[in-house]
């Protein structure tokens, strides 16, 4: 049987480009868990606004039955649609990213997208990213990695990754949000950023993406 994997850490650690390269490798399918809860956040701007331009949460969790949120495997990408909308850009803007930690930590978001994520990984052959895979979505993975890397490191990488997205950033406030995504990550009361206690740390600040997919690879084919 092919394996489950289970990869957390911090924010723009290489967790998802380095899940979808081993997934590749090893015929598993791959998800990344940050987009779905990045794809409700993009509904609640579209939908769910306040009128000081603030999220209405109450209004948010009345609306799940109005999201849809489906991978699409487009030239082997997997693509994601919100109500057949493909957002995969969108949810990668600023505006996204300042709201998704505060939509994330909602009990009812987490519940929201949980079984939908369990249920993928029933059949095993998946690698799945995010905060909290080891610790709460799939206890009983059968590898879990734990990737960290310095701040410094972490703001290159995602303003690297925003260029190359064409979206514009200050490296500063790219950082800045890191920060306080790991922040609220790690300090919320449900499914809180956390490495299983199970799983192997990888700080691969000094390592290239290629370094850090042998190092994953080395022990999952021990
Ligand atoms: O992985 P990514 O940086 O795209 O995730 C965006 C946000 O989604 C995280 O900062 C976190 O608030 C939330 N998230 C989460 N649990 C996961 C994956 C992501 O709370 N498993």
């Amino acid at each position: 049987k092919k394996p489950v994997i289970a990869i957390d850490g911090y924010s723009s650690t290489g967790k998802s480009s380095i899940s979808k390269i081993i997934a590749e490798k090893l015929g598993l399918i791959h998800l990344d868990t940050g987009a779905l809860y990045r794809g409700v956040t993009w509904f609640a701007l579209q939908n769910c606004l306040n009128d000081n331009g603030t999220i209405n949460l109450e209004r948010l969790f009345s609306s799940f039955d109005q999201i849809e949120l489906e991978f699409k495997n487009q030239n082997g990408e997997l693509v994601l649609f919100l109500n057949h909308i493909d957002i995969s850009k969108a949810i990668r803007s600023n505006e996204v990213s300042d709201n998704v930690s505060l939509v994330a930590k909602q009990k009812e978001v987490r519940d929201f997208l949980l079984e939908s994520q369990r249920s993928l990984a029933e059949k095993g052959g998946i690698i799945m990213d995010g905060r909290d895979i080891g610790t709460v979505v799939l206890p009983n993975a059968d590898f879990k990695f734990f990737l960290t890397a310095s701040i410094d490191e972490r703001t290159k990488r995602r303003y690297n990754e925003l260029l190359t997205l064409g979206i514009e950033a200050e490296e500063q406030q790219v950082k800045q949000n890191l920060i306080e995504r790991d922040k609220i990550d790690s300090e919320r009361e449900i499914a809180p950023l956390r490495q299983a206690e199970d799983a192997i740390v990888i700080d691969n600040t000094d390592l290239t993406k290629k370094e850090t997919i042998q190092a994953i690879l080395n022990h999952i084919q021990k």
